[in-house]
Formats: structure tokens, sequence, C-alpha cells
């Protein structure tokens, strides 16, 4: 079968950017220094008997497969990669084969794969005291066990991950998909996990005001999340794509601040007073109580700072790479720096419930309007054309594009 495989060399990492500064991003994907191609590979067998094996339905193509496939990411996660791999993490299929003990799994369920490599689909036991404490998006063992180094299925050489017509999983990573739900909203649950679990962690109080930073998938997702189940509280947003700020304007955001008038905004909207350094941007007394910033960057992350109310929360949700901060806000006004990445168990509607549970829930309620957000679907053989979009997204007015696979 045919599928979709990153790969690199430090030969080739170093040529492919070099040549990129020149010929622009395409060179990662078309060309002699290109890092992904369609591979032909043998169908996989399930490697346990507490493991499926999976018809791929579709796969969602998220902004760290683009970062991968680009060579933007930070070499930091690198001892928990591992490749060639078959890329494609938010998954939606149908069990064909399922082992002995793969529990209430069945040939015929249709389900939403949890992507997260750890403990358990490793084999270990005892489970770390991440795994343990029911977050397993944290585990310490990405790089241990039976399986390759890798965080999660996508960027792991021992498994496909969901640009394949076929892969496996561990009964643990399978989460039903009500039958209700369409393709387009299925294939949002991974992304509306984070969403979920970013909200969890740092969860707005009535009247509280908020501000989400860059509305692409994520950031719509959290204006969402926070309208379904934070009490009352003003969500402001930075989003610089025309298309994407009135989506998340339609999603329940209460207003769209342009960068440009940031500060100003920020005073008119909170009541903060903004000051102005002897050097450099101003800074904010009061202001927002928490920010998640979907961006990551350098400019984002200072920004928060500045705009961040005393004893404030900002949610690191986006990543890249290496990053210069000024800390003197958070050092100067008491702010927490959170980490947001993957999803966990955590108590709802009294019983402890995974977020991948949570998040299906809510887009079959439709409290998250998931479909809504994919704009174009492509055939895997056409995975180019779906790069292309998504470099130029704004001029494809793309928010989440997904190969979707022949029945
Ligand atoms: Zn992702
Ligand atoms: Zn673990």
């Amino acid at each position: 079968m045919k599928a979709l495989q990153f790969n690199v060399t430090v030969p080739r990492f170093i040529a492919a950017k070099a040549l990129a500064a020149f010929l622009g991003r395409r060179v990662f994907y078309q060309g002699p220094l290109r890092t992904v191609r369609l591979a032909e590979i043998p169908e996989p067998d399930p490697p346990g008997a507490d493991w499926v094996k999976i018809r791929t339905l579709a796969c969602g193509f998220c902004g760290s497969d683009l970062n991968l496939i680009c060579l933007h990411d930070s070499p930091t996660a690198s001892p928990f990669t591992s490749f060639p791999c078959v890329i494609g993490h938010e998954v939606v299929g149908e069990v064909v084969e399922a082992g002995p003990e793969a529990g209430e799994f069945a040939p015929g369920d249709r389900v939403a794969v949890n992507p997260t490599l750890s403990c358990q689909p490793r084999g270990l036991s005892p489970l770390c005291p991440s795994c343990r404490a029911g977050r397993p998006g944290c585990c310490e063992n990405f790089a241990e066990g039976t399986l390759p180094p890798g965080l999660f299925i996508g960027i792991c050489r021992g498994l496909n991950g969901g640009f394949a017509p076929y892969l496996t999983a561990h009964a643990s990573q399978l989460h039903r998909v009500p039958g209700e739900l369409s393709l387009e909203a299925a294939v949002m649950t991974e992304p509306a996990a984070v969403a979920v679990q970013t909200v969890i962690d740092n969860p707005p109080a009535t009247g509280e005001h908020v501000m989400v930073i860059g509305c692409g998938v994520i950031g719509n997702l959290i204006v969402q999340t926070l309208r379904a189940f934070a009490p009352p509280c003003h969500i402001a947003v930075i989003e610089p794509s025309p298309f994407a700020a009135d989506l998340a304007l339609d999603c329940g955001a209460d207003e769209v601040i342009p960068v440009a008038d940031v500060f100003h905004r920020t005073s008119h909207s909170t009541g903060a007073r903004i000051y102005k350094p002897m050097l450099g941007k101003p800074i904010a007394m009061g202001g927002f109580h928490r920010i998640y910033d979907t961006v990551g960057r350098g400019a984002t992350l200072n920004l928060s700072l500045r705009l961040l109310t005393a004893m404030g929360t900002l949610s690191v949700v986006g990543i890249g790479r290496d990053v210069k901060l000024d800390l003197t806000p958070t050092w100067l006004k008491l702010q927490t720096v959170r980490g947001v990445y993957a999803y966990g168990f955590t108590q709802w509607d009294g019983r402890q419930r995974h977020v991948f549970d949570i998040a299906l829930e809510m887009i079959r309620r439709d409290e998250i309007r998931a479909a809504d957000l994919v704009t174009h679907r492509f055939a895997l053989e056409d995975y180019r054309r779906m790069i292309a979009v998504n470099i130029h997204k704004n001029r494809h007015r793309a928010i989440k594009t997904m190969v979707v696979f022949a029945e």
C-alpha cells in the first residue's frame, strides 16, 4: 500500500534548509530534497493480543505536520521521534481486525485514535508517574518499551500514522465515534481534545477577561470550548486572517483586537492601565486574566506576558523554535506560564473520563461545531496540493484540511 512517509538525514536537513532560503518551502515536498513522499510499504499486522488493525477513513493535517515536513521543529524533542515514519495523528478509522485481548472493540467499530504512545501502548508496567496520575500526554517513557521512540503515531518509526490506508493501535488508544457524527466532525476529535484540555487546565472564572492568540483550528476550538463550558467571560482574540477572525467571532469570540492597536484596545476592553518603559514595548497593569497562545513565537509570548494581569496564567499551546523572552512581567506580576500538550483523564459529569470522550460528546451535542472547520478534502495522492494549501492558508481560506480515503 502507498503511505505518506517522512524522512530526513543531517546532510539533507542542512541542504534543504539552505535551498529553502532561495526557493521557498516547496523544496520540502517537491524535488530531490523533499522530506515526504508516497512510499510503498506493507500492510501492518497488530503487534500484540491487545492491539487492533484499523482501516483509515480520514486523517486531518495538523500545523505540526507542516512544521515537521518543513524542518521547523526544535531539535529538543528529537529524542522522542524516530523515522522514516508515516505521518498523521488526527485519525478516524474502522476496526477491521481485533486481537483476543482488545477488550470491547470488534471489527466494524468506528473509532477515533488517541495518537499518544505512552506506557500502555509501549507495554510498560508499572506505569510512569504521569500515566499513573491520568496524564499520559506527559508520559516519561516516550523513548522506552516495545516501540521505537515517538511521542505519538505520526512521528514513530514502528507504527503508521493516519496518512496510510491501514494502521495498528493499542486498545487503550481507541475511542468510539458516535454513529451520527460525520467524518468531518469525527476527524476533529484530536484537535478538539487539545482545546478541551487547554481550558480544563486554565479555566476562567465568571466575568474574567481572556485572550486567544491565533484563531486557526486550535484557537477557534478554544473559543468554542470556552463558550461551551466556561462561565460567562469576555473573549478577545488576535488573528490576522480576516477569514479566520470572522469565523472566531461567529464561534463565540467577543472582539478581534488588531495587533497594531493591542495595548490601547486592551486598556479599553479590560480597564488596564498601560505604561511606557524607557525602552521597548508598553506593559499593562491589569489586563487579561488568562491568555491562550496558540502561536508560541517570541513576539506572541512576550506580548502575552505584557498583557497578562497580576497572578494571571498564560497557556503555551503552540510551540516552535526557541525564543527569547523578557520575563520581567512574570517576575513582577507573579504570573504562571503553563505548557499544554495532549490530553488525559479528568472528572466529568461525576465520573473519570478521558478528554477524547469529552471532546466527542461535545461535538455530538453540537457544543463544538467541529465539521464547520473542515474547509478542504484531498485524496492521499494529492498530498502536495494539501501541503501547499496549508502553507498559504489565508490565500486558500483554509482552516482544517484532511485526507479522505476511498470506501
Ligand atoms: Zn496535531
Ligand atoms: Zn507513562
